[in-house]
């Protein structure tokens, strides 16, 4: 048996990267996962999957995440993975690229979690069963500071605040929150963002140079921390910003 049979999952920003690929884990591990994204064409690589129903949703739009939370039955587990990141410094974020990264890597989260808590919290009540939910910080963050990612490491901090804030109301009413912080991965934006450095190759070399471990991480380095932490393996851990950095912090 799968180690997440019977659960019931959504997942944002699923249509590629870390999110498509926990998507496809958490399907193999026998949950049934909502899979969405702003990207209908990139969710449609997932359709027909076993396991996974497709959804197109727009994390910053908060009528659409109302109506699919009414739409959707109640879940046991909550990814919210959708994320942006500013390359810059202070100089370079004007206020609207400040507002934009916040709303998108913070402010969805608010909304998804006040559209999907109420459920989660009468399931795990009336089911006796413990609730998950695992946000997408950085290991850039309050975690440690990196050139030009000012807005980022902003926004991620804020991730890691709005975690432990979660897990420490619904503690005692079977609801977890965690929140992931993974070194660099190699995804599709990854490489959109070494594609737009003024030399690629040096870049590339950068991130790598950057990772103790010697590598970029791939999508299947950090899907296994996203099962545990949704699974019952982690039914002691809440609160927690989980590193999964290839020893950038050592
Ligand atoms: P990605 O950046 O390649 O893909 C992001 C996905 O988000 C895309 O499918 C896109 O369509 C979707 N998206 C964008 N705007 C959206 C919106 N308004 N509503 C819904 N979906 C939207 O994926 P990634 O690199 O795996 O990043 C996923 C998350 O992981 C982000 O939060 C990112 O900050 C975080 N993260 C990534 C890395 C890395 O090195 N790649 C490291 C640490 C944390």
């Amino acid at each position: 048996m799968g180690r997440l049979h019977g659960k019931t999952l959504l997942i944002t920003a699923a249509a590629q990267g870390i999110g498509r690929a926990s998507a496809l884990a958490c399907a193999r591990e026998g949950a049934q996962v909502f899979a969405t994204d702003i990207a209908a064409d990139g969710l449609a690589t997932l359709a027909g999957t076993a396991g996974i129903q497709t959804h197109r949703l727009d994390v910053r739009d908060p009528a659409a995440i109302t109506a699919l939370a009414a739409a959707l039955p109640p879940l046991d587990g909550l990814f919210n993975c959708a994320g942006y990141v500013h390359h810059g410094t202070v100089l370079d974020c004007d206020d609207a690229a400040w507002e934009f990264s916040f709303d998108l890597n913070v402010k969805s989260m608010h909304r998804v979690l006040r559209a999907f808590l109420p459920g989660m919290l009468a399931k795990s009540a009336r089911e006796q069963t413990s609730a998950s939910v695992l946000n997408m910080a950085s290991m850039a963050s309050s975690i440690k500071g990196f050139p030009n990612r000012y807005a980022y490491g902003a926004t991620k901090a804020a991730v890691i605040g709005l975690t432990k804030a979660v897990a420490a109301d619904f503690v005692k009413q079977g609801l977890r929150c965690n929140a992931l912080c993974p070194g660099t991965v190699d995804t599709p934006s990854l490489r959109q963002r070494i594609a737009a450095a003024a030399d690629p190759v040096q870049a590339e070399k950068d991130f790598i140079a950057r990772q103790p471990l010697g590598r970029l991480a791939t999508v299947d380095d950090i899907t296994p921390q996203v099962v545990y932490l949704l699974s019952d393996e982690s039914r002691f851990v809440t609160g927690q910003a989980v590193l999964v950095d290839g020893g950038v912090t050592i």
